[in-house]
């Protein structure tokens, strides 16, 4: 079974079209800058990427550029659509109306619509991705996969916020989290390379990228994560601020003479890693800065291992002991010297990194030592394959293909 997972942000259009029987990556590419003029497609596997200029209004003219590379010319990757069985979408809102992937119709389209308000600019654009393939593939089934599913399992103490209670009930004021198909495919990896069952564990799991959040997951159940209504709170992150004290946002507004726009953008786009070393959100360039000598760079990678380290303090508590730590995304995967960073001095809490692994790259592994009680483990994200796994068994569910294993 062939499933094309699409991601759709608010002027651009990711893609992959995965073979679920081999776990192949068939083909996968972007649309960027969708609806301007300077729009381009890039398609194709790693080296045999291809950029292609092209003309795209809207998601419409994205999604009829995608599906003509998957199926025509020196691009194909299948002869007709008939071999795209199903599709599944990245939505990141799913609210308090979805604790689990959906086979897509009507009420879930008016759902994520209603949705929206929690996150406008990224339900809106999951819309417009599933209307291009209603539009193109009429009758493909479809899949809608949450970013926000896996955290509907918390309990109200993790997800209320101790404001009055009538905001809640009112507007849906409530943690809803992130990333939380990352989350859930690095715990259920790291229990495979464990070797023990995903609900006999407690972990706490890293997704560390451009935008970085921590869950604690005990005995296969999401218990609290770092993001809350939105992806803003938290960790310290490339651009965000993460968790500061709330009275700072109205002292900002009236000193800078902000409104609620303006102050959500700095939050947003001007903090963070960038905010502090005033360099970039690329924790690469103000790791180069930092080994220069750069203080406000070194300021901010202090900062960003002390974000890391004391969520893990919090949920080792809010479990009552942690089995492993799970690391993934650009920071999690590649960046040794953050890892010593946020790992050092925790030996008294059982926790030691092993160097000559932590040097090690590319793989799922362990990089604790073999004294170490507490597991640490890198787990390379893999999204994509989690909604096409997710978009799979749902249709599945809904016909009579036979599963294939998910066991490796
Ligand atoms: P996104 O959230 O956009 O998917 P990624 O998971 O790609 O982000 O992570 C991007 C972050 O990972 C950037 O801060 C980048 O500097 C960092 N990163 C990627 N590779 C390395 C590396 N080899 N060493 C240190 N940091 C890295």
């Amino acid at each position: 079974m062939n499933v094309l997972v699409i991601n759709a942000g608010s002027s651009s259009l990711k893609y992959q079209l995965i073979n679920l029987e081999t776990k192949h990556i068939l083909a996968k590419g972007i649309c960027e800058r969708v609806g301007s003029a300077e729009a381009f497609h890039k398609h194709g596997l790693d080296e045999n990427e291809r950029v292609i200029d092209a003309e795209m209004r809207d998601h419409d003219d994205a999604m009829a550029l995608v599906l003509e590379a998957l199926t025509s010319g020196p691009t194909k990757a299948v002869d007709s659509l008939d071999e795209i069985d199903a599709v599944g979408h990245r939505i990141v809102q799913g609210g308090w109306y979805f604790d689990r992937s959906v086979l897509i119709d009507d009420d879930v389209i008016a759902k994520i619509d209603e949705l929206a308000e929690l996150a406008p600019l990224h339900n809106k654009a999951a819309l417009m991705g599933i209307h291009a393939c209603q539009k193109h593939m009429p009758s493909t089934p479809m899949v809608a996969v949450f970013d926000t599913s896996f955290f509907q399992s918390l309990p109200p103490k993790a997800y209320m916020y101790p404001l009055p209670y009538e905001l809640y009930e009112k507007y849906h004021i409530r943690k809803y989290g992130a990333h939380g198909t990352s989350h859930r495919y690095i715990s259920e990896r790291a229990a495979a390379v464990l070797g023990e069952p995903l609900d006999e564990l407690k972990l706490i799991t890293c997704h560390l990228g451009n935008g970085c959040s921590m869950s604690a997951i005990d005995h296969g159940v999401a218990v609290d994560t770092s993001m809350g209504l939105t992806p803003l709170d938290g960790l310290m992150m490339g651009t965000r601020c993460g968790a500061i004290d709330p009275a700072i946002v109205p002292y900002i507004m009236d000193k800078e003479g902000l409104d609620a726009a303006g102050v959500n953008d700095l939050m947003n786009k001007q903090s963070g890693l960038l905010g502090i070393s005033g360099i970039s959100n690329d924790l690469r360039s103000v790791r180069d800065a930092s080994e220069k000598g750069d203080e406000r760079a070194m300021l901010a990678y202090d900062m960003y291992s002390n974000s890391v380290k004391k969520y893990i303090g919090q949920y080792m508590a809010v479990m009552g002991g942690v089995d492993a730590i799970v690391l993934t995304a650009g920071v999690g995967e590649n960046c040794e010297k953050m890892r010593r960073m946020i790992f050092a001095g925790l030996q008294p809490l059982g926790i030691v990194l092993d160097e000559a692994k932590n040097r090690q790259r590319g793989f799922e592994r362990e990089i604790s030592s073999d004294s170490s009680k507490v597991k640490v483990i890198i787990i390379p994200t893999n999204e994509e394959y989690m909604i096409a796994r997710d978009t799979y068994d749902i249709v599945h569910e809904h016909s009579q293909i036979v599963p294939v294993s998910h066991a490796e």
